[in-house]
C-alpha cells in the first residue's frame, strides 16, 4: 500500500485532509514518528505550508502533504491570520479566542471574514507543489456547534446560514478552504 505523510500535529486537519486523500493510500501522522512540529516562521500562509512539508520531508522518503491555515477577519485587519493557531495559547483555549474576537466585534458592521488554507504537497523526489484555497463567510454572533475544530463555531460561510460548527463533519470537509485546496491539488498530483 502506498503512504504518505501528514504533516500536521493539529488531529482536526489530520483528519479532513485524511479523509481527503484517496483511501488506498495510508496516511501517516508525524506523531507516530515521534517528529515534532517545525517552527513557523513565515510571514505567509503560503511560505509556512511550503516551511512545514519541506521539514517534515527531510525526516522520511514518505511523500509529505502539509497546511498552513487560518481565519482573517476585514474588521480586525486580517487577524488572527497566519497567528490563528497561536491566538489561541495566547488566550488559553479557542474558546476564549473566539470569545475575544466575539468581544472586538460587538460594534463592527462588517462582519466578513475567510478562511485560507495552502497546501504543500513534497513527493518522493523531493518535488514541491504549493497551492492555496479560501472561502468567504462571516462571524457570527455567538459561538454556535460544538463540531469540527479551531474557529469553526464562530464562522458561517457565504452560502450557508449555520456556522461551520453547526454542520455535519461531512458536509465541512467537501466545502471548507482545505477541500478548495485539495481539488487544486489533486489536479496537479492525480494519484492522490
Ligand atoms: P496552523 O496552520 O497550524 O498555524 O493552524 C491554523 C489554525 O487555524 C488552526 O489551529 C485553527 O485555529 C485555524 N483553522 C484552520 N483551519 C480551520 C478550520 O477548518 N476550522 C477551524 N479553524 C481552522
Amino acid at each position: 500500500m502506498k503512504k504518505i505523510l501528514v504533516g500536521t500535529h493539529n488531529t482536526g486537519k489530520f483528519k479532513e485532509l485524511s479523509f481527503l486523500i484517496s483511501r488506498k493510500i495510508k496516511k501517516i501522522s508525524p506523531i507516530s514518528l515521534n517528529i515534532s512540529s517545525p517552527k513557523e516562521t513565515g510571514k505567509t500562509f503560503t511560505a509556512n505550508a511550503k516551511l512545514k512539508a519541506k521539514y517534515f520531508s527531510k525526516f522520511t522518503n514518505l511523500p509529505v502533504i502539509s497546511d498552513d491555515s487560518g481565519l482573517c477577519i476585514k474588521a480586525l485587519k486580517g487577524k488572527p491570520g497566519i497567528y490563528s493557531a497561536r491566538y489561541a495559547k495566547k488566550y488559553g483555549s479557542f474558546n476564549k479566542a473566539m470569545k475575544f474576537i466575539l468581544k472586538k466585534m460587538e460594534n463592527k458592521k462588517n462582519r466578513s471574514a475567510f478562511f485560507v488554507c495552502s497546501l504543500s504537497f513534497v513527493s518522493h523526489e523531493k518535488k514541491i507543489v504549493t497551492v492555496s484555497g479560501k472561502i468567504k463567510g462571516s462571524i457570527s454572533k455567538k459561538i454556535k456547534g460544538v463540531n469540527g475544530f479551531g474557529y469553526d463555531p464562530i464562522f458561517v460561510p457565504n452560502s450557508k446560514s449555520i456556522t461551520f460548527g453547526q454542520m455535519l463533519k461531512k458536509k465541512k470537509i467537501r466545502l471548507d478552504h482545505r477541500y478548495i485546496a485539495f481539488k487544486k491539488l489533486k489536479k496537479i498530483i492525480k494519484t492522490l
